[in-house]
């Protein structure tokens, strides 16, 4: 491979994280936990009006009726004043410069780091996740801000001399856009919600930040804990709500760009707004949705395959928009692949995220639970083979969705993404691989695709057919980690630029160019 043009971070490196395989660092981490379990949490706009807006009760998704916190919604009132106040303080941000930037970025990954165990305990508790999962998003959050304040010091620190066959003195200078809108998905509420932000924060913009419904108590911490960095209240903002507070953000003539993490739909509803509206054209970055296939054949190795299938398709309950929902299996292979695949399946632990032992917990809501309940049962009737799993009674209260195998006959059959524990099963003979990666391009979406071959001439066809834009090959297909692997696609999968990347932050800046005749 070529190298990046320009040596971007000689010296960078991505955090430790927490070992839990190290008793002496688990036990002690474990008990902390236990001790957080009875906290109660609040989320409310950074500057809250008198008139105040709904109080909604924020509920654990393994158990219901347990309450964790509360969230108050953002009134449009505030919702104005919110972008009021970071347009003020816009140009003395930028004005700080990068490097400047770049130390209070850090600051507030220190901040991540001291306060890491109230974040995993909201990652487990709010957000359903696992403990290695909510270790695994922390990690990626503080890697975030590490990164982009590499980028703010690199990019922001002054300007760019340009080439000067002309005789003058030209020079490109990338400067903040303006206010920032950041609305942030509830599967990733940590790591998603403050990489945008920072990136934006990093390129000199000021900030409005959105997080899920679902789970704004582990944003509110997060922005509490930049403003304790020392990034000033005005420049990051954070303004809970449901989709309501999301319109009236992305509806305002003020906000210069939006970047999304979230469904297709939603994108295109933001999408609109931006357009209908008077003011500047806004920047959109926007990360959706997958229907990611993994594509194996004889060559492969089945523990190898069994493990990342199951890695790929279950962790997290599914619940990521990396994560495997259709696999393509080549058909002298599949009987015994899909019995190897169904051990695996067989011994997940179901239950509990706080408990160690769980492999998968609850799916975020009554909502998605019933989404993907509807189209197992759909497929069902429609004389599908399933296998599922079958949940303990003591789980009745959360809002667990049984892991599930469907065969199908193509990942055309599937109309949506179905978001959860479900994976589907398509059979293939090795003459049909081109239809088989024409058929993947035309779901329209393009994220991630698995593959698992040990021929290199499998492996040069399908890179150089497929549209999606994170490829991986003998190995599982979630995790993308911050610098090596820049995650994000195209076509209905999103517009990029991929976080984590060296295209990233400089999405969120205008150039502009100073050409002085000397
Ligand atoms: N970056 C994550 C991964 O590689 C997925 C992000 C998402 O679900 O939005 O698994």
């Amino acid at each position: 491979a070529i190298p990046l043009p320009g040596d971007i971070f000689p010296n960078r490196s991505n955090s430790a994280g927490i070992d839990l395989a190290d008793p002496l660092v688990r036990e002690p981490l474990l008990a902390r936990l236990r001790n957080l379990e009875t906290a109660s949490w609040y989320a409310q706009p950074t500057f809250c009006a008198e008139e105040s807006g709904e109080v909604a009760p924020i509920n654990a998704p393994q158990d219901l009726r347990i309450e964790i916190g509360s969230r108050r919604d953002s009134t449009d009132e505030e919702v104005a004043d919110a972008i009021r106040r970071a347009e003020a303080v816009q140009q003395g941000w930028n004005a700080l410069g990068g490097p400047r930037r770049a130390v209070l970025l850090e600051e507030a990954a220190n901040q991540f780091e001291a306060h890491s165990d109230e974040l995993l305990s909201l990652c487990i508790r709010e957000a359903g996740k696992t403990l290695p999962d909510a270790v695994l998003e922390l990690r990626e959050a503080v890697d975030f801000l590490r990164f982009y304040a590499g980028e703010a010091r690199n990019l922001f620190g002054g300007s760019f001399a340009l080439a000067g066959p002309t005789g003058e003195e030209n020079r490109l200078t990338l400067a903040g856009r303006g206010v920032f809108a950041c609305i942030s998905p509830w599967n990733f509420p940590l790591a998603i919600f403050i990489g945008p932000a920072a990136a934006a924060l990093a390129a000199g913009n000021t900030v409005v930040a959105k997080p899920a419904e679902q789970t704004p108590l582990v944003a509110a911490l997060a922005i509490r804990l930049c403003h304790q960095a020392g990034i000033p209240q005005d420049v990051l903002q954070l303004l809970p709500g449901a989709g309501d507070v999301g319109a009236a953000i992305t509806s305002d003539p003020r906000i210069a760009g939006v970047a999304f993490t979230g469904s297709s739909d939603t994108a295109r509803a933001i999408n609109r707004n931006l357009a209908a509206r008077d003011g500047a054209i806004a920047t959109f970055i926007a990360e959706t949705g997958g229907q990611n296939a993994m594509i194996v054949d004889s060559s492969a190795l089945p523990e190898q395959v069994t493990r990342d299938v199951v890695a790929s398709a279950f962790q997290s309950a599914g619940q990521r928009c990396s994560a495997l929902r259709v696999l393509y299996l080549q058909d002298d292979i599949a009987d015994d692949m899909l019995a190897m695949i169904r051990g695996a399946f067989d011994a997940l632990d179901i239950g509990d995220p706080a408990d160690l032992a769980t492999d998968v917990g609850p799916v975020i809501d009554d909502d998605a639970k019933a989404a993907l309940e509807r189209h197992v049962a759909r497929r069902k009737k429609a004389g599908a083979p399933v296998w599922r799993r079958k949940l303990a009674r003591e789980l009745a209260n959360g809002t667990f969705v049984a892991p599930t195998i469907i065969e199908i006959g193509s990942i055309l059959d599937l109309k949506r993404e179905n978001f959860g524990p479900v994976l589907h099963v398509v059979r293939y003979r090795s003459s049909e691989l081109g239809q088989v990666v024409e058929d993947i391009n035309a779901t329209g979406y393009g994220l991630t695709l698995g593959l698992h071959s040990r021929i290199e001439g499998v492996r040069e066809f399908v890179e150089a057919r497929a549209k999606v834009g994170n490829f991986y090959v003998n190995r599982n297909q979630i995790g993308a980690v911050v610098e090596s692997q820049p995650f994000g696609g195209e076509g209905l999968s999103g517009t990029g630029p991929k976080a984590g990347g060296p295209h990233y932050v400089a999405r969120f800046a205008t150039e502009r160019v100073t050409c002085v005749d000397t």
